[in-house]
Order: C-alpha cells, then structure tokens, then sequence
C-alpha cells in the first residue's frame, strides 16, 4: 500500500508522469473499478463490508492517482466521480437542493500540512480553523420549512438520496420545530449515529432473538435508518449531530463557528468537542488530543474534521467534483492489538475461493473480543511471513473483521511452524480435489462443481432472507440434504419430494411440511431476488435489481451480449464479462431450464397499470422552476410511472424537464443531444400523449 504515488496537488485535478503505459493503465483502472464497486455493493447495499476503510480508501487513491495521470481514461461511472453510494431500494428518492459533499481525507500529520499549504496557495490572507471529531455514522440533510421539521434525506451519493423523515423524526434530541427560524428553508446536517451503549444493547437483543447482529454501530445506525417501520427505529435510540447549516440555500453567517453557535442555541445537538484553533499547530494538538481520548466516549470517531472558519475563505477556496477543498478529514490509526495466532482455519467460498482465517488468542480491542481475523490469501501470508505461534499485530479500524497486520518476530522463540497451504480442498472431504490458482489471481480455488462446502455455500446464499427467502432450509437441513445426496444444486430444492424431507435425520412431519411449503413459495419470489440467489458474479442485490428490470426474464438476460450488458445503468465492462461467462457455462443453462421446468418465476411480473410501464427505465434530470409542480411532485409523477429522476444529465438520461431558471443542464443536455420537455410536456408523457420533445433551439 505504500507505493502509492503521492498527488502532487488537489487529489484527483493534476496530472502526472506515471511509469505505466496507457494500456496497463486502462487495466489497473479497470480492475480498481470493479474491486471498488465490489466493495461499495457490500457497503452500501448490503451493509456488511468486508475490507476495513483504510484500505478501501487506498484503493480510491490508486484508482485516483491513475486517472489524474490518464485523465482520458476517466469515465462519468467511475467511482471517483461520485461521492458515495447509490440509495437503496423501499425509500423515495429526492434530489438534494445543494450537493452534499465527501471529504477528502489524509492520514498523517504532513499530510494535513500538505493541505493547508494547498489551501493558502490559493488564498494567502488570514483565516483560521474549526476542529470537529468525525462521528462515524450517516449523513442527513434535515430541512425545516418555516420552522418546521419536514424533510430528512440522506447522503445516499450526494446528488439524490432517501427520503427517511419518518425515521429522522424518532431522534429525539432533535428540534422538530424552531422557536427563532433564520428564514422560510433552513437545512442542517449532521452525523446520525448509534451510541455504543444502545449498539451493544441491540446487539444482545438480535442475538437473544436469533437474528443476525450488526459488525459495528456505523452499520447499525445504517441499517437502522433504513427501516420501513418508524415503531422500530424509535426504539433502537438513534441520536446525532449536527455541522452545518444553510439558510435559503446559502450560510447565513460569516464565519463556521458562528453556525454552530447558532446551531447550539436553536437547540440542536452539536458536538461539545468542536474548537476554534488559530493556527495549524493548535489543530494538530488537537488531533492527538482527541485522538487519545478515543476510546472513552460512548459513540465511535474515526477522526477529526479540520475546516477554514471564514466563509468567505472558504467560498474563495471552492470544491472539486467531489471534496470541499476548504476542509479535510484527519483519519485517526486504526486501533491495534498484539496477541498469539493459535491456528489458521481455510474456508471455502460459495464460488470456491479459499481464504485463511486466523485462530486468535481471544482479546479485548474498541469494545469487542477479537478472537478470529482475515489473512486474505497466502500472498498476504507470505508478505507478513506470519507462522503458526506467532505473536501477531491485530488491527480493528471501526469496522468488521479484523485483520492481522504485523508479526513481532523479536518474540519468536523457535518453535513456531510455517502455514501450510493446503493443496487439496478443505471443503472436498471425501475426494481429493486439487486447489488450482488461475494466472494473475491471488486466491486458490476448488474447481470440483460439486464441491459439497461449495454447494452449501451456495444454498445458503439462495435461501437467504434477502434472496429466495426460504425459511426452515438453514446450515444443519443444507448439511442434511448435501450429505444425503439429495440436493446437488438449487434446482434439485424443487423437486424434493414430502418423504425425502420427512425421512431427514430428526426434522419432524411438521418442519418438514414447512418447509415444503416454504420451498413452494419460493417459486413466486420473483425475477428480482431470483438472479441475486443464483450467486452470479458481481450480482449483488442491486444490480440483480438493475438486471431484472432491464431485461425483464431470465432468458433475456442469458442471451444478452456483452455491449447490451454494458448499456445497464452501473454494469461495467468487468461485470459483463462474468455474467456472459456464468451463463455460457453448459451446467448454469441446465440449472435455468430445470428452474424454469419446475415452475419457478423467472419474468419480472409486471404489476400496477398500464402507466406503469410506460416509462419503465426512463431517466429524468429535472431543471429549473417548473410553473405548477414542485419538483417532489413531479418526481413522484415520474416515478410512479415507472422512470427514473436522477441528478445528473448524461449519454443515458431520456429527458431534461426544464423550468424556469435552468441551470447548466439544460445547456449539458444541448450539447449532448437529449431531448428537453417543458412542463406541459412532461404532463403529455405521463398522459400518454406522447408529445415530441421541444426541440432545444425553441428554449
Ligand atoms: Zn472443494
């Protein structure tokens, strides 16, 4: 990780010589890109990320670096071109009035020095900073409207995100009315974050229950926030604070600290932690201050934010694409632990990748007993040079699983044992299967297809809640079902017969009958959840989602090209590469007809009107004043047709609805030729009627 080139200058908006060619290049970014999306579907969608925030932001800088130095290379889907992720599914989208923001972050103290002298580059007068620690939680934009709480909206990827007022409501210390509102529309923001008392609590409560507990309190408030139930977020004690604040859509005041007094006395809650510090040095003290400090409050920080006090600084400052420059996140070092590795467990993925799970010593880091952490793969192994015995560097950067970073070789006393990778696969008990490792991959892989860990796996992952739902089909009735012979692949569930699952080892007649029942149901789950539970490649929940809506039936979808793959909002050229693969593989094409036979849904059922359909994947960019609707209303109009409204006008945008005042979107949907309606037009659509689109030139 440390050969990462350091950017000469703002991240991202200068170029440089770089020692690969162009066509390397291209590679790595693409690889980064997948990798990255890979990991943004786990975090955003799925909640449950499995590389700790350091390095995934190291892979955003490489990814960074390399397109600074091949700025042609730099596609609009790049994740260095949005802010955040995408919303989720089960909440209203709605454009953000004034983009919110990420920052950029730096990890050392020169490093916030190298920002400060970017920063009076460009502005060379006086100004000093505001401290604040970095609440690990969600963003939220609150907007009161003549003093009245009416709209939560979080970060989702800075352009749109979910409507959640319902739940933003249940937090309790804040105002839902101003007793001395500045103006008509007043937004704040703020950290919305679960305390750590009512983490644990939750989690004791979930487990108590049988339910899956949360990896940590930033994923739980996430979570928590999406909920459709208000009744249930209520008591789950989410609390924030608040940061900024806009008046009319700009800062009322002159100077940062004077908002956050405002804030403060409008009965808001703000941090007490946040500080006014004169100069750069007082900000650093800070830092560590604060940072020592960590462990004993009730809520988890993963660093400071450093930002120029003086608005009018900060407006002379300005953005990039992505990141104020007038501000900058201070990461705190990830938490670290030095304990024994007793042993090293390998597992075998639903995909057949084997990873290594370190045996820990059980010890106590940041609130929670770490007893197992990943080693990734034996690259990593080796890199570390790490031995059965050892005395290991754990670390635990507020997130999920932790991981070994370092070996104390000083404590080595000799009767430590190399890791021994094996060659057969763990999970193939009865045959000897040979691992094999593909060129240029660091993962070794079972390439049996029937693999029974594989295969279990891979049930477990169909049956999933969030994927076919089948309740009553968990580890032990998989393990029962593989080991019988009964079941060899998902297909094999629907044809299962009452007295196969009876005659399992102690399930009685009633389980059984569920669980039957349960199976049938599952016929009907939909095309949705159905290509998620395949486990297909890079297809997680949403994209499946994507996929679904787009081709609208599995065979569609078999037959698919890679270009018309391609043409699906968020699907690269990677992902369509591993679809096309998974479905050109004879086993997966007999797997879909033995579904299809068995009578399990495998079209998008269409539901609603007629209307319903009739902008289905249409994108919208609203503009401008429109003369009658709000742009919620129009929205929801749009989406409850059936399309689409997003904030930005690109190559895959169908309409540009403009209103008064537009801003440069009309002029970007101009020069890329989509087609721009007026209000009345965009009411003819919804209708039915049709209309041509205005030709730009007539605006
Ligand atoms: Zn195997």
């Amino acid at each position: 990780m440390s050969n990462q080139p350091s950017t000469s200058d703002w991240p991202g908006e200068r170029s440089q010589d770089w020692p690969v060619t162009r066509a390397e290049a291209q590679r790595m970014i693409e690889a980064l890109r997948a990798e990255i999306a890979h990991h943004n579907e786990l975090y955003y969608q799925q909640h449950a990320p499995i590389i700790a925030d350091y390095d995934y932001d190291q892979l955003v800088r490489r990814l960074q670096a390399l397109e600074a130095a091949f700025p042609e290379l730099i596609t609009p889907d790049s994740p260095t071109q949005r802010v955040g992720g995408s919303p989720g599914g089960g909440f209203k989208s709605v454009p953000h009035r004034i983009r919110m923001l990420s920052l950029d972050n730096v990890y050392a103290p020169e490093e916030l020095r190298e920002w400060e002298a970017r920063c009076r580059r460009v502005y060379d007068g006086p100004f000093d900073y505001v401290a604040e620690l970095k609440i690990d939680g969600l963003s939220l934009a609150l907007r009161y409207t003549d003093g009245v709480l009416t709209e939560a909206v979080t970060r989702g990827d800075g352009t749109t995100g979910d409507l959640v007022t319902d739940n933003a409501r249940t937090i309790r210390q804040l105002p839902q009315r101003l007793a001395a509102p500045l103006g008509s529309d007043i937004e704040v923001r703020g950290e919305v974050y679960l305390p750590l008392s009512a983490f644990r609590q939750l989690n004791a409560a979930l487990e108590a229950e049988g339910e899956k507990t949360f990896v940590n309190p930033r994923n739980a408030a996430a979570g928590t926030m999406k909920l459709l139930d208000a009744h249930v977020v209520a008591g789950r004690g989410l609390a924030m604070f608040c940061y900024e604040l806009f008046v009319n859509g700009v800062k009322p005041f002159e100077t940062h600290w004077e908002s956050l007094t405002w804030l403060r006395q409008a009965a808001f809650p703000v941090n007490p932690h946040a500080r006014r510090c004169a100069t750069l040095d007082e900000v650093l003290a800070y830092c560590a201050e604060m940072e020592s400090q960590r462990a004993t409050r009730d809520y988890d920080t993963d660093g400071v934010v450093v930002k120029v006090n003086p608005i009018r600084v900060q407006q002379e400052l300005g953005e990039t694409a992505k990141a104020p420059r007038w501000a900058v996140a201070y990461k705190f070092a990830p938490m670290r632990v030095r304990t024994r590795l007793r042993g090293v467990t390998w597992q075998v993925g639903r995909l057949g990748t084997l990873t290594p799970v370190a045996e820990l010593e059980p010890v106590f880091v940041a609130g929670t007993t770490v007893a197992r952490a990943s080693l990734h793969n034996e690259d990593q192994i080796q890199r570390l040079d790490v031995r059965l015995g050892d005395q290991v560097i754990v670390e635990k950067s507020g997130d999920i699983i932790p991981q070994v970073v370092g070996v104390v070789t000083e404590a080595r006393t000799g009767a430590e044992a190399p890791i021994v990778v094996p060659t057969l696969c763990p999970g193939c008990p009865d045959r000897q299967v040979r691992l094999v490792r593909a060129e240029g991959e660091v993962a070794w892989r079972c390439p049996e297809p029937h693999c029974p860990t594989k295969l279990r796996q891979a049930l477990q992952h169909f049956a999933a809640r969030t994927a076919m739902d089948i309740e009553g089909l968990g580890e032990v009735v998989i393990d029962k079902l593989v080991r019988e012979g009964l079941v060899t692949d998902c297909a094999d569930l629907y044809t299962l017969t009452a007295e196969q699952v009876a005659a399992l080892e102690r399930l009685g007649d009633k389980s059984a009958q569920n669980l039957m029942a349960q199976i049938a149901r599952s016929k009907t789950a939909g095309l949705e959840r159905l290509l998620f539970a395949l486990g297909i490649p890079d297809v997680g929940r949403r994209k499946a989602q994507l996929l679904a809506h787009h081709f609208g039936s599995l065979a569609a979808l078999a037959g698919a090209s890679e270009e018309a793959l391609t043409a699906v909002r968020d699907i690269g050229t990677t992902t369509a590469r591993r679809i096309r693969e998974w479905f050109a593989d004879d086993r997966h094409r007999h797997l879909i007809a033995r579904l299809e036979a068995a009578g399990v849904v495998t079209r998008l059922e269409t539901s609603g009107s007629q209307t319903a359909a009739r902008l289905a994947g249409k994108q919208f960019v609203l503009t401008g004043t429109l003369p009658t609707l709000t742009r919620n209303a129009a929205t929801a109009l749009i989406e409850a047709a059936g399309g689409r409204v997003t904030g930005t006008v690109s190559k895959k945008t169908n309409y540009v609805v403009v209103g008064d005042n537009p801003g440069s979107k009309l002029a970007k949907a101009q020069a890329l030729g989509v087609p721009v309606l007026d209000e009345a037009g965009l009411l003819a659509l919804l209708n039915g009627r049709g209309t041509p689109a205005m030709p730009p030139a007539s605006l």
